[in-house]
């Protein structure tokens, strides 16, 4: 069993959102840190902070664009290298949550800092921890968790970014049964540090017939073995300090025993891979924010205009309480997701991508903020603003696009409720809504509303605190529409949503709002409920929640709207005049 305690399976949350329904159950009550995790999430943050202070410089860092050896020691020194590795292995062992607070504090202080020792342990060696064999693990779990060697996650190709199952990279298998390497990854963090690479290549495979197929395996190969070599360093936006290289196989020869899992099915181990990197990257984008906030705090606390502190304005104002609700939206969703996790929730795809998609967007949100409050002063390198802008910029871009996991959380999530009316349909007369499926909207419409009354009625949550109860009512009502919107969807386009990307964001953008929503009712309510948080603390929570409530009700309605209107029709029209005029086209002196 991994570092997370429990062997009870709890099911997905979001999934089962796309269904209409919610578990209450396993929502409610928040998973909040136990007394045990407190005090090792104490211990750690300290320890980070310390160590941070006295030998972090993170201006120096991105000016040189090198992690210094004695830092990177220093911090593999700290445990930082090995968080989530068995103590057998010489890891901390620690869970899911744990990991990501700590990993949260390490991101608080710098981004470069942070994706090397993500590149390390979020996705380098994750394979090897997933699905390694006692053999691998016990040569190399101790080396790669002590820091004496570091791990980088080699997928990424020249021709294959997005398209991940279209590399290129081959393993061919020799008589004696090695494997011979050749291809070329790009782009991969601890390319050149790293001693230990995870690599995913083709190999062919017999169908019955006498077909061959290529499939994915996922190879350990060693930075020594003859034929691996590396690419300049890349000169980088952010996360200067981080190492980025392409790596190259020239005719590596690696042998049987250093293939991961089951030969063939490396895609779905590069997947679970980075469904977990996902989660880091959302822990990560809440420390930064929260270190955003605070220079922010400071900065419109002192900068004094027309005689006050600008801290004083109404549009400061508001950036203030907007970033602080970033933040406790982001937390309330990473730790919700840990902490199922850490209870046994073990398919946790859809709600990674989210944690993902939506913290990094926040992320972003709070330093565009933040430079605004700082203004010019953000504008000049003496201050970190323009750096954290610059390193945060990679949230939305690495370990899969923010588009391409839209795109799976609607089409992965939309596949089980589809494959469930196909089957009603099968013993129904809703059967007659699939020959013709735009007619029949109505008839299907009124199936889903039977199905809600069947899963709500026209009750509440029942868990949510007395106080919350209004919002509680307009998540209830937001994932109505959102199950009857699913299931319209389905009989209106069937096979065909998946050529309709916008249909899909919508969707997603709405099972984000949802998913904003019961992580942070539950978090509050269990905040409300506890006796040992004090008024003022409790009236903070609950504004902050009211304000978050408002907005994702207006986001979720936005995009549920925009599901029937004609204004999705006008982008692809306008698309495709731009592409025709190999850019805007015209000009004020044209017409
Ligand atoms: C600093 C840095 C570090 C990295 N580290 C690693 C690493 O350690 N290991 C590794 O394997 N990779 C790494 N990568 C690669 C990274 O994961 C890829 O850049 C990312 O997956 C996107 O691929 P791409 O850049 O080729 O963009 P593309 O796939 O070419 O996409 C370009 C744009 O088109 C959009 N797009 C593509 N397909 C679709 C579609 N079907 N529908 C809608 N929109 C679409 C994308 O969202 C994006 O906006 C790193 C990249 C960077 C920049």
């Amino acid at each position: 069993m991994s570092a997370n305690q429990s062997s009870k399976e709890i099911p997905s949350i979001v999934k089962h959102m796309f269904y209409g329904e919610v578990l209450e159950d396993e929502v409610f009550p928040f998973p909040h840190l136990n007394e045990t995790q407190v005090e090792m999430a104490k211990a750690m943050i300290d320890a980070v902070d310390k160590f941070s202070q006295a030998s972090i410089d993170s201006a120096k860092l991105d000016k040189e664009a090198k992690i210094p050896l004695e830092v990177l020691q220093g911090l593999a020194g700290l445990g930082l290298c090995g968080l989530g590795v068995e103590e057998e292995f010489g890891g901390l062992g620690l869970d899911t949550t744990l990991y990501a607070r700590v990993f949260s504090q390490v991101a608080g202080v710098d981004g470069a800092i942070a994706t090397t020792l993500g590149a390390h342990q979020s996705i380098g060696y994750k394979a090897l921890l997933n699905e390694g064999n006692d053999e691998q693990k016990k040569q190399w779990l101790p080396k790669l968790a002590s820091g004496e060697v570091f791990a980088a996650f080699c997928l990424t190709e020249p021709g294959s970014g997005s398209d991940a199952y279209s590399i290129k990279t081959k393993a061919v298998k020799n008589a004696d049964g090695t494997y011979t390497l050749n291809g070329q990854k790009l782009w991969i963090t601890n390319g050149g540090l790293a001693g230990f690479y995870t690599v995913f290549a083709k190999t062919e495979h017999d169908e019955e017939g006498g077909k061959k197929v290529e499939k994915i395996t996922c190879f350990i190969v060693e930075k020594e073995r003859p034929g691996v070599s590396f690419g300049e360093k890349e000169d980088k936006m952010g996360i200067r300090a981080s190492e980025t290289r392409a790596v190259y196989f020239d005719n590596v020869i690696v042998p049987a025993s250093n293939i991961i899992g089951e030969l063939g099915k490396g895609f779905k181990i590069a997947m679970n891979v980075l469904n977990t990197g996902r989660l880091s990257l959302g822990s990560g984008s809440v420390g930064g924010m929260k270190s955003i906030l605070k220079l922010a705090t400071l900065q419109a606390k002192t900068r004094k205009q027309f005689g006050n502190t600008i801290d004083n304005f109404g549009l400061i104002q508001e950036k203030l309480a907007t970033m602080a609700a970033n933040i406790y939206a982001s937390e309330s969703m990473v730790y919700m997701t840990t902490g199922k996790i850490t209870q046994g929730m073990s398919e946790f795809s859809h709600e990674s991508a989210i944690c993902k998609v939506y913290c990094s967007e926040k992320l972003w949100d709070t330093i565009d903020k933040a430079t605004q409050i700082a203004a010019g002063n953000a504008y000049m390198k003496e201050y970190p603003y323009e750096r954290i802008m610059r390193d945060s910029r990679i949230n939305l871009i690495f370990e899969g696009t923010n588009e391409i996991l839209r795109i799976f959380t609607a089409l992965s999530g939309i596949k089980g409720p589809s494959d469930d009316l196909k089957e009603l349909g099968k013993i129904t007369d809703v059967s007659k809504a699939f020959q013709d499926p735009i007619k029949s909207v109505g008839i299907l419409t009124d199936f889903a509303k039977k199905r809600m009354n069947k899963h709500f009625g026209n009750k509440t949550l029942t868990k949510v605190h007395p106080k919350l109860e209004v919002y509680g009512n307009h998540f209830v009502s937001c994932l109505k529409d959102f199950s009857i919107a699913v299931e319209n969807t389905i009989m209106k386009f069937g096979k065909n949503i998946i050529g309709n990307e916008l249909l899909q964001m919508r969707i997603a953008n709405m099972a984000i709002e949802l998913y904003v929503q019961i992580c942070v009712l539950s978090r509050t309510t269990s905040i409300l409920n506890k006796t040992t948080v004090s008024d003022t603390d409790k009236d903070y929570v609950t504004l902050l929640t009211e304000l978050i409530m408002r907005d994702s009700r207006q986001n979720f309605t936005r995009n549920y709207k925009r599901l029937n209107s004609s204004y999705d029709k006008l982008i692809p029209k306008i698309s495709q005049a731009v592409s025709q005029r190999d850019g805007f086209g015209f000009d004020i002196v044209d017409f």
